[in-house]
This record gives structure tokens, sequence and C-alpha cells, in this order.
């Protein structure tokens, strides 16, 4: 297999702790340029913007976008319009419409386009879905509480306009929640905490029904210290499952069925690889819809100022 050389653009925290690696690990590709401001890879051609990439380097057919949201429609237009294929990190923008004008280029282009939700890879999800589809459920419960400057260290871009706050992670289980149920729900009502000065959330409480009467509540939090909390619970006619560790590990009525370690950026690679060859557009909006719908709905209370 020959393997397709692709370019990261924006090297950060997860560029570093996941893509590299799974990139490194996947014979499928190889990591043949890098765009940065402020860092480089070892033994890895660097360029200062995405336009110096694309005019230089035509012969790369791939970019992965690991930026924050707030840039990355611009760099995905221009590597779109260029005839690159593209991978999105999530959110996979900072707009619902911005990310359809993508779908619609790509499109036009016969580019792939794959707009990644790591969570949805973790490894307990798929069999969550398979053994809810069977079910019916009644409730479900998201407990989503991190510590922010623990996987956020200095970025500021997280509390700007467009950076989401606590639905940065909070959108990851969103897209777990409409991955493994059945039936959709819809936000019916939202609490959204801000911080004195900040403009994006640090806490957040939804609520969401479906059409057969089932009803989700999701708890997001920012200021948990300590032990990290990444659960789902949901509760069906005929047992009760609960999703932990961000999805790596699942129970039914408390017994364990799957305990497995985190390899969410292999399965996107893996993925990735598939929807290169097949010129495809895996571009799911349902998670980045309940976060639009829960700023229309959501009723803003002020808290405590919060330094990094
Ligand atoms: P980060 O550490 O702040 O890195 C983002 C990189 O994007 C920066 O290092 C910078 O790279 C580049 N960049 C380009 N324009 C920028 C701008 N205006 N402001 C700041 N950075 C800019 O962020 P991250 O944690 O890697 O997150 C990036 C994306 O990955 C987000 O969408 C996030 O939701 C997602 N993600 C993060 C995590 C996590 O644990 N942190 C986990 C899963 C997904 P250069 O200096 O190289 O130009």
């Amino acid at each position: 297999m020959t393997a397709t050389d692709i370019a990261i653009v924006g090297v950060g925290k997860i560029a570093r702790d996941q893509h590299i690696p799974s990139i490194t690990k996947n014979d499928a590709f190889r990591l043949a340029a890098t765009v940065s401001r402020h860092s480089e890879v070892d033994g890895v051609e660097n360029f200062a913007t995405i336009e110096e990439l694309l005019e230089q380097r035509p012969d790369i057919p791939a970019v992965a976008l690991c930026m924050p949201p707030q840039n990355r429609f611009d760099a995905a237009w221009t590597a779109i319009k260029a005839g690159r294929h593209v991978l999105l990190e999530k959110p996979p923008g900072a707009t619902i419409a911005e990310v359809q004008a993508l779908v619609e280029a790509a499109r036009d282009k016969g580019v792939a386009l794959f707009a990644t939700w790591h969570s949805r890879y973790a490894a307990a999800v798929p069999s969550a879905k398979a053994w809810l589809a069977e079910r019916k459920v009644e409730s479900a419960r998201i407990t989503w509480k991190e510590d922010v400057r623990r996987w956020h260290p200095g970025q500021e871009w997280i509390w700007q306009p467009g950076g989401l706050g606590v639905f940065d992670p909070g959108i990851n289980a969103l897209s777990i929640l409409t991955e493994i149920l059945p039936q959709p729900v819809r936000v019916t009502s939202a609490e959204l905490e801000f911080p004195e000065g900040r403009d994006a959330p640090i806490g957040a409480q939804l609520q969401f029904a479906g059409a057969s009467g089932e009803t989700v509540s999701a708890d997001f939090d920012w200021r948990q210290t300590g032990p990290q909390t990444w659960d789902i619970d949901v509760l069906t006619n005929d047992g009760t499952l609960k999703l932990s560790s961000g999805g790596a590990e699942m129970t039914v009525d408390q017994k364990v069925v799957i305990q497995e370690a985190d390899s969410e950026y292999d399965g996107i690679y893996a993925r990735f690889a598939t929807v290169v060859a097949e010129r495809a557009i895996d571009v799911d909006l349902a998670p980045l819809v309940h976060v639009a719908d829960a700023f229309m709905l959501g009723r803003r209370i002020a808290v405590d100022a919060f330094d990094m």
C-alpha cells in the first residue's frame, strides 16, 4: 500500500498528543509537512501559513486541521478549493452554516471531507449503540466534569466567542449520545454559567426530550479537580447501561462488559483512510446542533471570575 502524504495544520496539544502518534502508527499515512507559527516537528518540513503549504507542496493530497474552531473555516475552505482532502478536528467549525458550506465545496471539488468526533471512536461506543438498538430508552444522564486547567493549559481561545467554553469537552459527550441513542432527542432547556469577564461558559446544565417521552439531562463542568468524570448512564426497559471514562468502559447492570485503553485517534485515522479512498463526505452536525440550540435557548447565569 502506498501511504498518503498528509500535513498537520496547527501543532498544538492535540496534534502532539494524538494526531502525530496515530499518523506515525498508520501505514496508510505519512506525515509530510506541518503548518505552524510557533512549533516544528523534528525532520518534517514546516510552513508558516497554509497558503504556502498548498502552493509549494501540491504533491501533498491531505491536510488535518488541528487549530481552534474559530480559525478552521478559512483553512478548510482554502484547502478544499486547492483540491485537498480535509480532516477537521472537533468541533468541525465555529458555526453550523460554515460547515455546511464546506460540505458543498468538498462535493463540488470531489475531495474527501471528514468531520471527526474522537469520542465516537472510544472502545465501548459501538457496543453501547448495538445494545441500545434492541431496547427502549427511558432516560439518560450525562455527567462530564473535568479540570480546564489540566486539559487546556494556557489556551485563551476556548474562552473567546466560538471557543465553546465547557462545550468543548461537552460536545464529546453529545457526539456519543447522538451516536448511541436509537432515536434523536432535542434540547428543551439549558442554563449556562459564564464567569465574569469570559465570553464562554464554564458550566452548563441541559435538558433534552425525545419523541417517545424519553428524557436526557447533561451536566457539564470545567471546575472539577481530582478524579475526572466522563459518564453517560442510560436507563432502558431492560437494564441500565453505563459508559464511563469517556466511552472506554461499558457496564450493564453494574457488570463490566468492556474496559479498554484509549485508541480513539487510531480509529479516526483508520476511518480517514477509507474516507480518502472513497472521496467521501463524512460530516454529522448533530452534536454541534445541540450546542447551538443550548446557546439559543440557554438562560445565562453570571458566576465568579475564573483564572487559568
Ligand atoms: P492548542 O494546544 O491551543 O493548539 C491549537 C494550535 O492551533 C496552536 O498551537 C496553534 O498552532 C494553532 N493556531 C492557529 N491559529 C490559532 C489561534 N488563532 N489561536 C490559537 N492557536 C492557533 O489547542 P488544542 O488543545 O490542540 O485544540 C485544538 C483543537 O483540538 C480544538 O478544536 C479542540 O477542541 C480539539 N481537541 C483538543 C483536545 C485536548 O485535549 N486539548 C482533545 C481533543 C480535541 P501553531 O502555533 O502551530 O500555529
